[in-house]
């Protein structure tokens, strides 16, 4: 399940964004999950309780947002979302692999106190 180590490493980026602000605990932190970074955001939501035991995040709620797939078609020069998995671009029909948004695991907010 690589959902424990994406959330380990999301969770020390929290962690130390948490200490630099001087803050002792987290209450809630935001993530965007791509649609094709292949997280399961209920694995996701399981990791978090794991790795997040015993430190300053601790109970701290998780919110997830979904981020949809964006890519690029070079030919028309623009950004599209496709409707698929098939990264076709609506206008040429030509086939991207260019993808701009939605690969990756992002913290996106914390709230600490
Ligand atoms: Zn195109």
């Amino acid at each position: 399940m690589h959902e424990v180590g994406l959330m380990q490493a999301a969770l020390a980026i929290a962690l130390d964004q948490a200490a630099a602000q001087g803050a002792s605990k987290i209450h809630a932190l935001e993530l965007h999950v791509g649609q094709q970074s292949g997280v399961m955001p209920a694995a996701l939501a399981f990791a978090f309780g794991v790795v997040s035991a015993g430190t300053a995040a601790a109970g701290a709620e998780l919110r997830l947002t979904s981020i949809p797939v964006r890519c690029y078609c070079s030919l028309c020069q623009r950004e599209f979302q496709p409707a698929d998995w098939i990264y076709e671009c609506p206008d040429c029909h030509g086939l991207s692999t260019d993808i701009r948004q939605g690969q990756t695991l992002e913290l996106a907010s914390l709230e600490v106190s």
